[in-house]
């Protein structure tokens, strides 16, 4: 593995360990890209506080951080400043149009779509919800192409984060929407390492059979929630055999889009 974009810091509140850590560990792993993504901030109202991600305030801290640890080690490993970012429609948009305010007075280079709410963080579903309602899994999905339309996102983090337990041909109907939607427009999907390595529902087998089938290209992330995920082979290599299995072609590293 040549490069990874999907990399937490402590201030989502739910990663540990020092930038540095991460950076070092993704050196002795043999990384030569590494992309920070932190859940991005958002600039929610006041009295809602989200216990998954930076606050608005920390943004800068994040920025500097990483810009430092990227000229201090040029040498040994191309660093970029990234964020993980949910697309909010409807009525929600204007959240997501604040973060592109938020972010153009700092040099961020992309976003992952990272899907973790249905609707909103506020009042919406948290994705990885067990459901077998089909307007569920059918809303996860629109949001999904709706997020890829914009051009904004670089490629889509754990596209199978949700847990659909309904009817096997709604699942497959909907998904191949999604995978089709990221073919056309060239967006990679990521198989996601923390998943394998957490027994989570994701990676989901009958997820990435379809999006083989679709002939749609993959992406290892390693969601690094801990320095020391960045030098752990084991899910990386269960990740790369997902893309064998289901003959997904797989990209070592993406060209990052302007998130703005
Ligand atoms: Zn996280
Ligand atoms: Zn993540």
């Amino acid at each position: 593995m040549r490069a990874n974009y999907h990399t937490h810091t402590w201030r989502c509140r739910h990663a540990s360990g020092t930038e540095r850590e991460y950076v070092e560990n993704a050196i002795r792993g043999g990384l030569k890209v590494l992309g920070f993504s932190d859940h991005t901030p958002y600039s929610y109202p006041k009295e809602f506080v989200s216990h998954m991600r930076m606050q608005v305030d920390q943004l800068e801290g994040y920025v500097d951080t990483v810009l430092d640890l990227k000229r201090e080690y040029r040498e040994d490993i191309e660093i970029h400043l990234g964020l993980e970012v949910e697309y909010y429609t409807e009525h929600y948009i204007e959240y997501f149009h604040k973060l592109q305010r938020l972010v153009a007075d700092y040099p961020v280079e992309y976003f992952l779509l990272g899907q973790h709410y249905i609707e909103c963080e506020i009042g919406g579903y948290w994705s990885g919800r067990p459901t077998d309602d089909p307007g569920v899994l059918e809303k996860y999905c629109a949001q999904t192409i709706q997020a890829m339309e914009t051009g904004y996102f670089t490629y889509v983090a754990h596209p199978d984060l949700i847990r659909f337990t309904g009817e096997e041909g709604i699942y497959e109907e909907q998904m191949r929407r999604l995978c089709r939607k990221a073919k056309s427009l060239g967006l990679p999907l990521e198989i996601n390492c923390l998943g394998i390595y957490e027994g989570r529902n994701y990676p989901s087998e009958r997820f990435w059979e379809i999006a083989g089938k679709e002939g749609c290209e993959a992406i290892v992330g390693i969601d690094a929630h801990d320095a020391e995920a960045l030098n752990r082979p084991q899910p990386i290599q269960e990740a790369e055999d997902i893309a064998r299995r289901y003959g997904l072609s797989l990209r070592e590293t993406v060209e990052l889009r302007p998130p703005v």
